[in-house]
């Protein structure tokens, strides 16, 4: 047999994102969903310029619009 006790558990919920790169807040839709963005989770490896460190950001669609026509091979 086994008793159970109750406990409260607590959990992370997403509440905001804001883009990196123009600081506005990725809006919800009408159905509490977040608009789509890019989102961009990196460890560099020791031997990189970055030596081991975690990159972790977001980007808003109107953002990623600029930053592609910046690129010279487009994707
Ligand atoms: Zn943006």
């Amino acid at each position: 047999m086994k008793n159970f006790k109750q406990v409260k558990t607590f959990e992370n919920k997403l509440e905001k994102i804001f883009c990196n790169m123009c600081g506005h807040e990725i809006p919800k839709n009408k159905f509490g969903y977040f608009d789509d963005y890019l989102s961009i989770d990196k460890i560099w490896s020791y031997d990189s310029k970055f030596d081991g460190l975690n990159h972790s950001f977001d980007i808003c669609q109107d953002c990623i619009e600029k930053l592609i026509c910046e690129m010279k091979i487009k994707p």
